[in-house]
């Protein structure tokens, strides 16, 4: 387990992910009642962006430090408001010193009722986020490989709930993995909505990805993807993909205001690129 989040934290995919994802647990908030937030890799939940580390790539000042400093119509400053107010709560001297990750996003989102179980198997950045939520009662930390976590802990006892499904895809199979972890889970728990992250770099097999995840009969699933750049002569990051299992009905329409707005802000080249699509159902 070579990967470490804080290298990578608040990048274009970040930006991506975070912003559907706090758009996901507002939709949530539509309703009274609670619901759970499973977070199967949850990274250490808060990001110094000043620290050593994120500052060795920098990567976070063509994610959230240029999303900062765009000027947004008013329509996509509504779309990321949930996420862009954790931001400005965690930095109120402005800026982004500190980076929420995906569960402490879910958490600076809660109403009382709500609650989030996050898994993290890596020892140190266990620790990291076990200490970030000590003594909190709307939050349970766990050091467990967050694909048992998939059969184990689900359905909530809400019987609500997303669960954020975002390996490191540090080895080879992640994309079956994701693939058999979604059919797994959803036997267990149908009605819940499911977000699951993916890469895009050159040779990835995403065609193959989503004709497997179509395979699945699942009803509802969406996909987001955003490209920032050409993969020409390039093997790293150049895109990230989300499927949304059972989205809110009004996110596909949210996806085509936001994304086109995100592709201009996070555009690396003239290649980058955005699609929302249904994968399965709805059109
Ligand atoms: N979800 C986080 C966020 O959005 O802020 C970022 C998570 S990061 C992409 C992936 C995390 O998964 C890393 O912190 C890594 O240590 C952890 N990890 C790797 N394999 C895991 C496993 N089998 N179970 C749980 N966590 C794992």
């Amino acid at each position: 387990m070579n990967y470490r989040h804080i290298y990578h934290a608040g990048n274009f995919a970040d930006v991506l992910k975070h912003a559907i994802f706090a758009r996901l647990v507002r939709y949530m908030q539509n309703k009274d009642k609670a619901f759970r937030v499973l977070d199967t890799h949850a990274g250490i939940g808060l990001y110094d962006l000043s620290s050593e580390e994120a500052q060795k790539t920098g990567e976070w000042r063509d994610g959230i430090g240029r999303v900062l400093e765009a000027e947004l119509v008013p329509q996509v400053a509504e779309l990321l408001e949930p996420y862009l107010a954790a931001i400005r709560e965690l930095n109120p001297e402005g800026g982004v010193r500190l980076y929420p990750g995906s569960p402490k996003l879910a958490r600076m989102l809660f109403r009382p009722q709500d609650r989030l179980s996050a898994m993290e198997l890596h020892p140190d950045d266990f620790q990291r986020l076990h200490r970030l939520f000590e003594g909190d009662h709307h939050a349970r930390i766990t050091e467990l490989d967050g694909w048992l976590a998939l059969g184990a802990h689900l359905p909530p006892k809400e019987k609500r709930g997303i669960v954020l499904v975002d390996p490191p895809f540090e080895e080879e199979g992640e994309y079956e993995r994701l693939i058999d972890g979604l059919a797994k889970s959803w036997r267990r728990f149908p009605g819940g909505t499911y977000c699951l992250w993916y890469p895009i770099k050159k040779d990835a097999p995403i065609k193959p990805f989503h004709e497997a995840l179509q395979a699945l009969e699942i009803p509802k699933m969406l996909c987001a993807e955003l490209s920032v750049k050409s993969d020409r002569g390039f093997t790293g990051l150049t895109g990230s993909g989300l499927i949304i299992v059972n989205p809110p009905f009004t996110l596909k329409d949210e996806l085509h205001a936001l994304l086109p707005a995100l592709k201009d802000i996070l555009a690396q080249d003239r290649f980058a690129s955005q699609r929302a699509f249904w994968l399965r159902g709805e059109h």
